[in-house]
């Protein structure tokens, strides 16, 4: 019991006998009730609360007992008391723990007024003593016959129904109490599972994402060491291949001395083998560069139409070698780009020379501009062999080739395409594919559109360049 500073004064003081074994609970209701206004008599047994009530003098208007005490039980105690005719009307209040719910029926049978379930509060106790006193004062005052007076939260009111009819009544309404808390305590134990699943679900979500952090950090270090080796090694494999490739121009050349016609057949598939290892290495050395972010990017307004011009000088050659149509629809002037130059133009001959390597003698490659409000999109389509749907989410990965037998070529390593894709990313674009197998592909190149004040500096530029 907790004992609290304030206790209220009772509503009807009364001369209470307190049976408690306990010698502490019983001093701390003693003082309880005292403090409320009654008057406290105490028994430390049902044996000696007995001897007590057998003396008729002793007037008393209610009994508070513990149930479970040494000796006779509060139970035992109650119907020895109501066996007494001169005390059957002193209403008895039990301290139950309420273990089972049969406990309030046994109370019931043993002719128990009332029951306060351990623990409890002062003012709960008090409230239910009250009640009690309260409910007896009515019994008391109403004429016989007139029903049993009792009290509902608080308001007085008056059963004529049998007393059998009240008990039936009672009985089964307890039940179903009985059943609604033992359908609350499942609920509440399902809550509480539901918690615990809940928690361990969280917990294991935890773990996961720091798994899955730890394993990004791994794999980017391991990237990163991939990307550090690449750069390193190309980087020294190109002194000495530019050594090979000078001093057999060297040789080739006669500087050395005479060379016979057979040597200098030799010499120059030495610089053409040097050449592609060369080439090779460039694109390793460019695609770790990339990679790293390590690219110096100098973005200006450049007018895509300009540069579509320029890029055919470059790829003219290969287009006549191979006997292919060339189809370039001008770009509009107004087509401007923000991207640095150089590298929009890597990108593109790239594309290029990938369409003329994969398309055969007669077929054509194009190169068209359009553009929105924020980009500006060059597309370079051929009608070569095109790309097997399955393998096009791959091909922007390093290393790939869809099938280097299938070109019948030797040239490049399956970078150049992931070195083009990460430079219009670097520079805010992106690089896309479409292509059907047989039909030819369709490559294209976003980049961010120039705003208005970035292509009025560079007309600005180009008309002071122009005086
Ligand atoms: P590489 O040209 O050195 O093989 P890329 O990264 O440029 O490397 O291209 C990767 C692969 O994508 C090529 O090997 C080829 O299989 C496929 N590919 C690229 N462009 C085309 C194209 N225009 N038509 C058909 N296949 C292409």
């Amino acid at each position: 019991m907790s004992t609290t500073p304030h206790v209220p004064r009772a509503a009807h003081p009364a001369a209470i006998l307190v049976v408690e074994d306990s010698a502490t609970q019983a001093a701390a209701l003693v003082a309880l009730l005292e403090d409320a206004g009654h008057t406290v008599h105490a028994a430390r047994s049902a044996e000696a609360a007995l001897a007590r009530l057998a003396d008729h003098a002793l007037v008393l208007d209610l009994v508070l007992s513990d149930v479970v005490m040494p000796g006779k039980s509060g139970y035992d105690f109650c119907r020895a008391l109501k066996a007494d005719p001169a005390r059957r009307d002193l209403p008895v209040v039990l301290l139950t723990s309420l273990g089972d719910p049969l406990d309030i029926v046994r109370g019931l049978e043993c002719g128990a007024d009332n029951y306060v379930t351990k623990p409890f509060t002062p003012a709960d106790l008090l409230a239910r003593l009250d009640r009690v006193l309260t409910t007896r004062a009515l019994r008391r005052a109403a004429p016989p016959g007139s029903g049993i007076a009792v009290t509902f939260l608080g308001t007085p009111l008056t059963v004529t129904s049998s007393p059998a009819q009240i008990l039936d009544l009672l009985v089964s309404s307890f039940e179903e109490l009985v059943r609604s808390n033992d359908a609350l305590r499942a609920a509440e134990a399902e809550r509480e599972a539901a918690l615990v699943r809940e928690r361990a679900a969280r917990l294991e979500a935890e773990a996961a994402r720091r798994r899955a952090d730890e394993a990004r950090d791994v794999a980017e270090d391991a990237n990163r060491a991939k990307g550090d080796f690449l750069a390193m090694m190309s980087h020294d494999l190109r002194t000495p291949l530019n050594a090979i490739g000078g001093y057999t121009w060297l040789i080739r050349k006669g500087i050395r001395g005479p060379v016979t016609p057979e040597q200098v057949a030799d010499l120059d598939r030495i610089r053409h083998n040097q050449a592609h290892l060369l080439a090779i290495v460039n694109d390793v050395l460019n695609f770790a560069r990339v990679e790293k972010r390590d690219v110096p990017l100098v973005p200006t307004a450049v007018p895509v139409g300009a540069l579509c011009e320029g890029v055919h000088a470059i790829v003219g050659p290969q287009l006549v070698e191979r006997g292919l149509e060339y189809v370039y629809a001008p770009c509009d002037p107004s087509y401007v780009a923000w991207a640095d130059r150089d590298r929009v133009e890597q990108v593109l001959v790239n594309l290029l020379s990938n369409a003329i390597k994969f398309t055969s003698h007669g077929g054509r490659v194009t190169l068209g501009c359009t553009a929105d409000a924020s980009r500006v999109r060059i597309a370079v389509t051929d009608t070569g062999i095109g790309i097997p749907p399955e393998r096009l989410g791959e091909i922007f990965d390093p290393f790939v080739q869809v099938d280097a037998r299938r070109t019948g070529t030797q040239e490049g390593v399956g970078l150049g395409l992931a070195i083009s894709r990460n430079l219009a990313r670097l520079m805010d674009g992106d690089l896309t594919v479409e292509s059907t197998p047989g039909e030819g592909s369709c490559f294209t190149l976003a980049l961010p559109r120039a705003a208005a004040e970035d292509i009025a500096a560079l007309q600005a530029a180009a008309s002071a360049e122009a005086e």
